[in-house]
């Protein structure tokens, strides 16, 4: 299928440096006016574009576009044959919304979907997830588990770890882990997870596991997610080059499959220390939302099965996953 022009746009700008609307035009065998189209639909899409009369067009921050045949082929040997299938699109709702529509998966293999642009990227409880096209890592790995694992409802504290693991490589400053799917640099959100499943009774549990990174986001979009209510930042701001996406997500997936696989053996436990060392909240005045209650005390960490807990005038509460949304107190 022909990639739509945005998609054949972005891959030019992504070389990096100024590209006039007539040389565009000119490689990709269109007229200027669609160039400018396409560039404009870019933009509304968040992606930060300059024009500069006279020079043309260029990124704010050149990311090279997804590519699935390089992401195997940065794999090591271990993990390549346990993916089934990579693709990359440039547009799609939700690439976990594509990946839960899946049924055939073996157990011990995954499925890896990528899109340069989500049209309705999924946060928990129902919210949207935000990211420009070409300026994010906005990946689904779907993994089918021979049977229920027993810490299901921690995965993502593990999948955490993973992710964890392989920002460090990218990010000298220290990364937290805010309880129980977000990645955090201070107070600011860099990546997050979204967990969704399908378990079929008695037989594998399927699970899509979505991971937003953020990039190069640029002030349009940190601003519809401030109006959310969220603080976020990037991988371009903590000082790590934006642009080698490509590796980055291999190095994701290296962390992921085998992570899987020990969390599948294992459960959480071997995950646990790891997390705590990266825990954002532990210590600090917390604010627990549970549906329409809401709790107060300080967290303290969590507990063998991933539950946070926190020190309220009540007592030490435990909390688990599910729908719980924990804000730190100003
Ligand atoms: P809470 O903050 O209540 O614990 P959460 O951390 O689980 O919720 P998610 O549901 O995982 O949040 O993500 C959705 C929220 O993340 C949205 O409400 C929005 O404010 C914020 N958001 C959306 N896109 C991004 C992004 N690219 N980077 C950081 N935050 C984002």
């Amino acid at each position: 299928m022909r990639r739509p022009l945005e998609a054949r746009v972005h891959a030019h700008l992504a070389q990096g440096g100024f590209q006039s609307g007539a040389e565009l035009a000119r490689r990709l065998g269109v007229s200027r006016s669609a160039v400018w189209k396409a560039v404009v639909s870019l933009r509304e899409g968040g992606l930060v574009v300059h024009a500069v009369r006279n020079r043309g067009y260029r990124l704010a921050a050149p990311c090279e576009p997804l590519d699935a045949a390089k992401i195997r082929a940065a794999l090591r040997s271990g993990v390549r044959e346990r993916i089934r299938d990579i693709e990359t699109a440039w547009s799609l709702e939700s690439t976990n919304a594509a990946l839960l529509a899946r049924t055939d998966l073996a157990p011990g293999q995954a499925d890896v979907l990528l899109a340069e642009y989500q049209t309705a990227g999924r946060g928990r409880r129902g919210r949207a997830w935000l990211a420009p096209p070409g300026g994010a890592i906005c990946l689904t790995l779907a993994w089918s588990f021979r049977e229920v694992p027993r810490d299901l409802g921690a995965l993502a504290l593990a999948v955490g770890v993973c992710v964890l693991r392989a920002l460090r490589r990218r990010v000298e400053e220290p990364i937290a882990l805010k309880w129980p799917n977000d990645l955090m640099l201070g107070d600011r959100k860099l990546a997050g997870i979204l967990i969704e499943m399908r378990a079929e009774s008695g037989g594998p549990t399927y699970v899509v596991i979505g991971i937003g990174i953020n990039v190069a986001l640029g002030a349009a979009v940190l601003e519809r997610i401030a109006a959310a209510g969220t603080r976020a930042t990037d991988l371009k701001s903590a000082g790590a080059d934006p642009a080698p996406r490509n590796a980055i997500v291999a190095e994701l997936i290296g962390e992921m499959v085998p992570g899987l696989a020990v969390f599948e053996r294992e459960g959480l436990r071997p995950f646990v220390e790891e997390w705590k060392a990266a825990d954002a909240l532990r210590g600090r005045a917390v604010r627990v939302q549970t549906g329409e209650t809401s709790a107060r005390g300080v967290a303290r960490g969590i507990d063998i099965g991933g539950a946070l807990l926190v020190e309220t005038p009540q007592g030490l509460r435990k909390f688990i996953s599910g729908e719980v949304s924990v804000r730190p107190e100003e």
